[in-house]
């Protein structure tokens, strides 16, 4: 039986803080909730939003619609061979639980992607990545339900056409479906990836040779908690812009002016640029203006030091992409999503 509860802040769901109201607000905590909802006739005609964790929104006005929070729960493995086993996690079990789940059994594969904020049924969503990792190198299948139906339906992974920070859940098919879980593969025979140099410098420092997935998860939550803010302290939805990706004749450009360039090439052929670099230069880090501003350690992190307004965040994003956009002629694109 789903409990609806009407002009519900949203302060609390959301990590950068932002005071909106949701007029209608819900948690679902199996597929049935959903199905009860579409058969009253609820979710007919009417805004809908589904939040996970509210790690990657952005509230610039009240919803006026209903918020349908994922809160079902269960980790079961499913198939399980010598090298691997395929493990299905309900879109509302917190990501790194289910972090912490694999570490402890020595199931390779998402140790990278420790301490991301959020849930499960987000990971798809814009294809998480951290530290070389991205969902996508795991994930096998994704369940989801038709939000105006409540039809099931199963991607498998390259139905997900994943892309960098991106799938088909963030573009054609966004607003249209809830995720109730995600099918991974996990390894029992675990490759380590230290292919970023914050990783590689932290092993050094600590002196491990042969670390183990429980080393790189470990490592990694250290790295976060000292690098980026704790929105439980000050807001915010992580990197606000996503890294650019440009072809080999702009980088070629932007190098005669700026030799110091931060470039990443891509197994395509594209190039990523650092977009926290790119704001840096045009002055941004550390810029604080009443209660927003951007974070002193990472410029890709917009920050509510208080009470800012979803819109305040924006405009400030506004002013960023103008600046990018007339020092480097480029586009940043956002990677919060906006509501
Ligand atoms: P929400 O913010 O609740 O939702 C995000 C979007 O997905 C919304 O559009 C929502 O409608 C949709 N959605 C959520 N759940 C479902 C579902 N079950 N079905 C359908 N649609 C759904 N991201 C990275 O990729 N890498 C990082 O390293 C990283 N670090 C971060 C660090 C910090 C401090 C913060 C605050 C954020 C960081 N993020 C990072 C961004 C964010 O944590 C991730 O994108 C995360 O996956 C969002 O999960 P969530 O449950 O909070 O999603
Ligand atoms: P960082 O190590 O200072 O690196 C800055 C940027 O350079 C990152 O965006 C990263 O791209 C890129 N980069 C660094 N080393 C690279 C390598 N060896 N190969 C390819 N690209 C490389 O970044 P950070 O801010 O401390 O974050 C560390 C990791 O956590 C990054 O992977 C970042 O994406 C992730 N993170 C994501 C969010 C979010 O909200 N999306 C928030 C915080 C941290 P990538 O971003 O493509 O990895």
């Amino acid at each position: 039986m789903i409990s609806l509860l009407e002009n519900i802040s949203l302060k609390p769901f959301n990590t950068f803080g932002i005071d909106a109201s949701a007029r209608y607000f819900v948690e679902i905590h199996s597929d049935a909730d959903l199905q009860e909802l579409i058969a009253d006739g609820f979710l007919k005609n009417r805004l809908h939003l589904i939040l996970g964790g509210g790690s990657n929104v952005l509230f610039t006005s009240d919803f006026q619609g209903i918020v349908l929070k994922t809160v079902q729960k269960g980790i079961a493995i499913l198939e399980e061979t010598a090298e691997y086993v395929w493990v299905e996690a309900a879109a509302g079990e917190v990501w790194q639980d289910f972090v912490l789940w694999a570490v402890e059994r020595n199931y390779g594969g998402i140790e990278n992607l420790s301490l991301i904020p959020g849930c499960v049924g987000a990971s798809p969503i814009q294809n998480i990545g951290a530290y070389g990792v991205e969902a996508k190198d795991t994930i096998r299948r994704v369940n989801a339900l038709e939000l105006r139906t409540g039809k099931k339906h199963v991607f498998e992974n390259r139905e997900c056409r994943f892309g960098y920070r991106d799938s088909i859940f963030k573009k054609e098919l966004k607003g249209e479906l809830m995720i109730d879980s995600v099918v991974f593969e996990l390894s029992k025979n675990p490759v380590i990836n230290t292919d970023y140099g914050a990783i590689r410098n932290e092993l050094e420092k600590k002196g491990i040779k042969n670390p183990s997935i429980k080393d790189i998860s470990e490592l990694i939550c250290e790295i976060r908690t000292a690098k980026l803010p704790d929105p439980a302290a000050i807001g915010n939805a992580g990197s606000f812009f996503k890294n650019p990706l440009v072809n080999a004749q702009k980088v070629d450009e932007l190098k005669q002016t700026y030799p110091n360039l931060v470039t990443y090439p891509q197994p395509d052929g594209t190039v990523k640029l650092a977009a926290g670099w790119l704001i840096e230069q045009c002055n941004w880090k550390g810029y604080k203006n009443n209660q927003v501003g951007v974070h002193p350690k990472q410029a890709l992190i917009l920050v509510n030091y208080q009470n800012a307004s979803g819109l305040e965040v924006i405009s400030l994003a506004g002013e960023i992409q103008q600046s990018v956009r007339e020092k480097f002629a480029i586009d940043l694109e956002m990677e919060v999503n906006v509501y």
